[in-house]
């Protein structure tokens, strides 16, 4: 699936139509580079799920926990990661394989640790149509385990 937007308003939008599909157990692994729209596209997952809470990039403890919304969210960047083994301090796998649901922007630092069935969130730019042009990509990748 892929959707072309023009603003952070319309990247929340998709965020907020993804989250309709969005089960316990869902991780999406966003891909994008600084500034593409990976948060806002969080916080659009985050409205769709009924969570009120100002979501921002949880920067300087690679996870923030929402559970207001009808599945708890929890939003991870993993942007500063040093070593894997921060993941593994956190508990990842409580919530990789939790009840809520997992996005991760910067995901491609944590791949060999993302389940094998998750949805792959890319977000481009493309100048040329504009410098509020993104175009985002939504992939189901089923690992073949
Ligand atoms: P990231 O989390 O990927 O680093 P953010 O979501 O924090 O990116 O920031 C995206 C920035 O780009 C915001 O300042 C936002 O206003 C701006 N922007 C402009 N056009 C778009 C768009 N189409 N989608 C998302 N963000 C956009
Ligand atoms: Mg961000």
């Amino acid at each position: 699936m892929v959707y072309e937007t023009n603003s952070a308003k319309e990247t929340a939008q998709v965020g907020i139509q993804v989250s309709r599909q969005a089960q316990p157990g869902s991780v999406y692994a966003l891909a994008g580079d600084l500034g593409a729209g990976k948060t806002a596209f969080t916080q659009g997952m985050a409205q769709g799920l009924g969570i009120t809470q100002a979501v921002c990039s949880p920067t300087f403890t690679l996870i923030q926990i929402y559970e207001e919304g009808r599945i708890p969210l929890y939003h991870f960047d993993v942007y500063r990661i040093t070593d894997i083994e921060e993941m593994y301090e956190i508990g990842y796998e409580d919530y990789f394989y939790g009840n809520g649901v997992t996005v991760i922007e910067w995901a491609k630092l944590v791949e060999e640790l993302l389940p094998p069935a998750y949805i792959q969130v890319t977000i481009e730019k493309d100048l040329e149509k504009g410098f509020d042009f993104r175009r985002i990509t939504i992939e189901e990748r089923k690992g073949s385990v």
